[in-house]
């Protein structure tokens, strides 16, 4: 493949963990790799993709309080036509990634693979990977025709890993016209309150589900998630009873999170849970009912009630501290 282009999210010079992620995956295969990105502090951030490969950094400006997808997409169009396809393009499984993948789909009429937890090359071209039935099964994809294949990557498919690249040439390029499918105005950004890493990045994660009982239980999670300098995390049931926002939900509709220690308590360890948190490197349990399925991928399992064995293990921490 001669060459492959990354969809590269960045904020205030500091590219996205996906961008950089991304761009591992393409630097294996061979081909030279460039990036696209936009907004404020572009230039600090394509110094970073450089690091990570990326041989090319096409800077599509700041967007005057657009939202990516319209004006991105457009750009990519353009570029497309006077720079000519690349084999691929990798993007993020974020909101803007998937906003800018299905509307570029759009205008150059091809169509898109997501949901991507894997890439391989296979006779010049990539082939994609994609859990099914809960992560059970594993299902192969691949583009046939002409133009770039479209793949949308989930976060946390690839290390993110440092080339030791030089600085990139930096190109700035166009933003078309978009008429009225740029009508929507970001007015104002509000960043979640949070203390703590941040779920995905975090080496330690203390989930709650539905065995807490109410709420009120999930002061337990994040008090000993804290002790531990871990993340708050969650089942998708106590989600969707309102107990804790969106943003802490692991799993196949969440986050996905590879931390060194993930702790579930009172977690049954339904398929779409244990996707988002199976390839975390030590996993322990917590549950009364010693035949859930989380004890069959845990390295330490505990049978028993989590409002007696988390106030002894926060105990038990404090004390030690
Ligand atoms: C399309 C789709 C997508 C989904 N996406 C996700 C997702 O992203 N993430 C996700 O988590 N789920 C997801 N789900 C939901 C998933 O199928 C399960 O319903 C959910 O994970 C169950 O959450 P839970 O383990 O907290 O609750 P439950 O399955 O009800 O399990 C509660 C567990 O707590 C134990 N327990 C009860 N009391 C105690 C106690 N006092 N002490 C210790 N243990 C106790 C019980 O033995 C039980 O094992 C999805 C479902 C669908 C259909």
């Amino acid at each position: 493949m001669d060459k492959i282009w990354v969809l590269a999210e960045q904020r205030d010079g500091e590219p996205s963990t996906i961008a950089l992620e991304l761009l591992a995956a393409a630097r294996s295969f061979g081909g030279a790799v460039q990036a696209i990105t936009w907004g404020a502090g572009a230039t600090d951030a394509a110094a970073v993709l450089g690091e990570h490969g990326a041989t090319k950094v096409f800077d599509a400006g700041d967007l005057g309080g657009s939202l990516p997808g319209p004006r991105v997409a457009g750009a990519l169009e353009a570029l497309i036509a006077s720079e000519g396809a690349p084999g691929a393009l990798l993007v993020g499984q974020t909101y803007d990634g998937r906003d800018v993948a299905g509307r570029l789909s759009a205008r150059i009429d091809r169509p898109v693979l997501t949901n991507i937890a894997g890439l391989t090359e296979q006779d010049g071209s990539l082939v994609s990977e994609h859990a099914i039935f809960g992560g059970t099964q594993v299902l192969t994809a691949r583009f046939t025709g002409e133009g770039p294949g479209i793949f949308v990557v989930r976060p946390k498919s690839f290390a993110a890993e440092s080339a030791g690249g030089g600085a990139p040439e930096i190109v700035s390029i166009e933003l078309p016209d978009t008429g009225a499918t740029d009508g929507a105005k970001v007015l104002g950004r509000h960043e979640e309150e949070r203390s703590g890493p941040k779920l995905d990045e975090a080496t330690v994660v203390v989930s709650g589900g539905r065995g807490l009982g109410a709420s009120e239980g999930y002061a337990l999670i994040e008090e000993l998630a804290k002790l531990l300098n871990g993340a708050a995390g969650a089942s998708r049931a106590i989600v969707d009873a309102g107990w804790v926002p969106y943003s802490h939900q692991v799993g196949q509709t969440g986050k996905t999170v590879k931390p060194t220690v993930y702790i579930a308590c009172g977690i049954s360890g339904a398929t779409q849970h244990m996707v988002g948190m199976k390839s975390s490197k030590n996993i322990i349990a917590i549950n009364k009912d010693e035949s859930a399925p989380i004890f069959s991928i845990a390295d330490l399992g505990v049978v028993g009630d989590v409002h007696k064995v988390l106030p002894k293990l926060i105990e038990a921490i404090k004390a030690r501290q």
